[in-house]
């Protein structure tokens, strides 16, 4: 194959937690457990797949790495402590790489940002930690300060978020950090410019950007493995082209979903106009045009 095609066809895998362990009670996090991790990974190397970092791909860019035959990221996000003691084992074991994505804020200690039950037994990873999982070869990427939704924010706020985030992290490697992973999957254009402009070469969402790898760099889509991810699924997603298949999806569900959306709008501004069908239809108008 030759390498365009390859580089086009790269998947960018996301995990959460990769816990012992199932938990007892339905769990808020997202997780595989030890042994579907184990399996899902053996079965990544059965088939020929090399993991990858995106400072790899940027060597590559750069022309001063060869792209393994089929080349596949595998990426964390949060910065787990159990990603350390879970999944770093059976990856060096392996001898498979992949992309951390840690807080910013070292204060916090555990995964509290969704006022979940119980986040102390969501501890994430200390600076020593983070700073022996690079050594061990692994890429540290930035994950914002406080992990909140970045689209919410105003410009300022977004680029402290980032630009503060990258800053702390690069003082505990001692290394740049070029990856950026966006909290929930949450980007938009003026997320994405305060990204390129505090100095991250690559970006990544979940389910926004081109189904096509590198194609849209300030967001790569990822395939995220988590409970619901039968063996069978995970399997489909390595062999077949499902990052195409989700984003046509997605397309499809998003394209559904806009009618009922003017609708609703359309409904109150009804309310508020009495109404006045001209003006409404004057914003229908530019709704669509805006889609
Ligand atoms: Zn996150």
């Amino acid at each position: 194959m030759d390498d365009s095609k390859r580089i086009q066809n790269i998947k960018v895998l996301m995990y959460h937690r990769v816990l012992a362990e199932k938990p007892k009670k339905v769990s808020q996090w997202h997780y595989v457990t030890l042994a579907e991790f184990r399996k899902q990974m053996q079965m990544i190397e059965r088939l020929g797949f090399t993991p990858i970092t995106f400072a790899d791909y940027q060597l590559f860019l750069e022309g001063k790495l060869t792209l393994p035959q089929r080349p596949i990221i595998i990426t964390f996000d949060d910065g787990y402590l159990d990603t350390l003691e879970n999944a770093i084992p059976v990856l060096l074991e392996l001898n498979m790489r992949a992309v951390i994505f840690v807080m910013g804020n070292r204060n916090l200690n555990y995964a509290g940002w969704d006022q979940l039950d119980e986040p102390e037994e969501c501890p994430l990873m200390s600076d020593d930690q983070i700073r022996s999982v690079q050594e061990m070869g692994f890429e540290i990427g930035a994950h914002s300060l406080n992990h909140v939704s970045l689209t919410d924010l105003t410009e300022g706020e977004i680029a402290y978020e980032v630009y503060r985030s990258k800053e702390i992290l690069e003082n505990i490697i001692e290394k740049p950090i070029l990856t950026f992973s966006y909290p929930y999957g949450c980007v938009d254009e003026r997320v994405t410019k305060v990204v390129s402009n505090s100095g991250f070469l690559f970006g990544c969402g979940v389910f926004t950007g081109s189904a096509m790898f590198s194609e849209t760099m300030m967001d790569f889509r990822r395939l995220a493995v988590n409970q619901y991810t039968s063996f069978l699924k995970f399997l489909i997603t390595l062999i077949l082209p499902y990052q195409y298949i989700e984003w046509a999806y997605y397309n499809v569900k998003n394209r559904l979903k806009t009618p009922a959306q003017l609708d609703h709008q359309e409904d109150l501004r009804t309310q508020s106009t009495n109404g006045n069908s001209k003006d409404s239809n004057f914003d229908m108008h530019k709704i669509f045009n805006s889609h």
